[in-house]
């Protein structure tokens, strides 16, 4: 059974272990991990659970602050390499969705939170907290099915955007992934999915028909509109708030559009208001297959002499277009033709064919691997010339050269209406911010200091952060504008009704 050491004290790491081993056979020691062999004061309190019985049944892999993978069982995984020092007291890596089960309904049984792990893409690590377990979920990464005829799939959640395109591919058909080759499904359906082709597609989660899901007692429950719907409501759009485990998306899938193309112009940005007004009008005349945005950003090494005047920074428009006929997409791309100062356009490429795989490979590019971040994502309803120049100066001293300032400019007449039957519910003309990334900790200091201040610039002009990329952890208070009031009301009465003793870990708990 499992035994409460009442030590309020901080313990080195000899005698947090000889304390450990002192255990009972059988059990192990679990406490908050250590930082730099020292507990953190507010998790002094430790205790003793037993895992012998949980050891015969759990398929997958259980990992304690006592073994030397620990730090790579609960770091490891994790996108944004500025860590945490958040740690849980285990890492249940499951092998199948019985363990996720199993292992929530261990922590019933002994008191403890559970957090889960998807792809470890959340920019603020919101899966790391500060105690209870860590449900890793790196091996639910299958593909269940595909019904083609029925345009349908079930998916488990840590297949990446590039890999779910790839198994959709040979029966043209696609999905609304997310951007960026390698991040999971798993939580960016939860955080709702600013997705590919999104004007047509709609979000990531519009396309979900049910998701299989462990709750807060163990139990597998499937949620759809009409069984569990208040689960369903939840789960699409309350992203790190969400108080079950999704194992199993069921989704419905698009025809692969046939004549997909990608327009670049870069332009100086003495040109950028200019450029920006005109697009902010053209905009709504471009059919919603065409994803627009424009940027700031360093420029490709053949333009860095052009860009001098703005430290080597330049503007740059992208048009990524989902036609079936490539007549269509070349009249869409045709309008950016007009811009009027397309005489000043100091490098382009027009309707060039292109397909997921090369989109993929661009935005891999331009977000790599292995950087220290910090990243919010924003709505707005200023008009792109107003948010980019606001913050222009700023932008164009920003300390690493790898940092994007990108702004999608929603196309067609009208802006997308806020959801009526979701937790999510963002709606505005604009959708972007700062992905402020460098390499080394040396340049911590710099680049969260540019962030903050880019934040704090653009601020006036937003109505809204993206749950799925907003600092919820540096920023309690972006989570109120991240869920639209009544809604973010229901999640905490819909978690209080499912969750009542709180075995998920809320949006803030456990992020100190
Ligand atoms: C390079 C990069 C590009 C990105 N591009 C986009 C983009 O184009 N569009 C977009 O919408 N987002 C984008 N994101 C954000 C991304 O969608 C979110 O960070 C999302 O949370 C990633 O999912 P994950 O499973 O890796 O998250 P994790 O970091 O593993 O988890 C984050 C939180 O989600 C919850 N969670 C995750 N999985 C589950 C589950 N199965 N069940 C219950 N709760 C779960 C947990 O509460 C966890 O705290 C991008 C992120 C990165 C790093």
């Amino acid at each position: 059974m499992a035994a409460i050491i009442k030590s309020q004290e901080k313990l080195s790491r000899r005698r947090f272990l000889s304390r450990g081993l002192a255990a009972a056979a059988g059990s192990f020691f679990v406490t908050h991990g250590l930082i730099d062999g020292q507990l953190p004061a507010a998790l002094a309190q430790s205790k003793v659970v037993d895992l012998t019985d949980l050891k015969k049944v759990f398929k997958g892999t259980l990992t304690t602050p006592s073994e030397a993978s620990f730090k790579e069982a609960v770091y490891g995984g994790l996108w944004n390499k500025l860590l945490t020092t958040r740690s849980p007291q285990i890492v249940a890596r499951v092998k199948d969705e019985a363990d996720v089960s199993t292992i929530v309904k261990f922590a019933v049984e002994n008191k403890m939170k559970v957090t889960v792990r998807g792809g470890g893409h959340s920019w603020c690590q919101t899966s790391v907290r500060d105690s209870g377990i860590m449900i890793d979920l790196t091996d639910l990464n299958q593909v269940i099915s595909i019904d083609a005829p029925k345009r349908k799939a079930i998916l488990q959640p840590v297949i990446s955007n590039r890999e779910a395109q790839a198994k959709f591919k040979p029966y043209d058909l696609a999905f609304p992934t997310g951007h960026c080759p390698q991040v999971k499904l798993s939580g960016y359906m939860l955080s709702g999915g600013m997705s590919w082709n999104q004007g047509v597609w709609g979000h990531g989660f519009e396309s979900l028909d049910a998701i299989e899901m462990v709750n807060a007692k163990g139990e597998h429950i499937i949620a759809s509109k009409t069984e569990n719907p208040e689960y369903f409501w939840a789960a699409c759009g309350s992203g790190p708030g969400m108080f079950a485990v999704a194992t199993r998306y069921h989704v419905r899938l698009h025809p692969l559009p046939k004549a997909m193309a990608a327009s670049t112009y870069f332009y100086s940005i003495n040109d950028m208001a200019k450029v920006g007004d005109w697009l902010s009008e053209e905009a709504k005349k471009l059919p919603p297959s065409v994803e627009l945005s424009m940027w700031i950003l360093p420029a490709p090494k053949e333009l860095k002499d052009k860009c001098a005047d703005h430290k080597g920074r330049v503007c740059l428009v992208t048009a990524s277009i989902f036609e079936d006929d490539f007549g269509q997409a070349q009249k869409a791309a045709a309008m950016l033709e007009k811009c009027p100062v397309i005489d000043k356009c100091l490098q382009k490429t027009v309707c060039e064919p292109t397909n997921f795989e090369k989109l993929f490979d661009a935005s891999g590019a331009l977000w790599p691997e292995n950087l220290r971040n910090k990243v919010d994502s924003t709505f707005s309803n200023a008009t792109v010339t107003e948010i980019l120049e606001i913050a222009r100066e700023h932008t164009e001293n920003a300390p690493s050269d790898l940092t994007v300032v990108m702004w999608a400019i929603f196309t067609g007449p009208n802006i997308p209406e806020p959801q009526k039957d979701a937790a999510f519910s963002m709606s505005s003309k604009l959708y972007g911010g700062a992905w402020t990334m460098w390499r080394t900790q040396a340049e911590d200091d710099a680049n969260i200091a540019w962030h903050a201040k880019y934040m704090d610039l653009i601020e006036p002009l937003l109505n809204g952060h993206y749950i799925g990329e907003s600092d919820i952890v540096g920023h309690p208070e972006y989570l109120k504008k991240a869920v639209s009031g009544r809604n973010m009301e229901k999640i905490e009465e819909l978690r209080k009704k499912y969750d009542p003793d709180g075995v998920f870990f809320n949006y803030r708990d456990g992020l100190s």
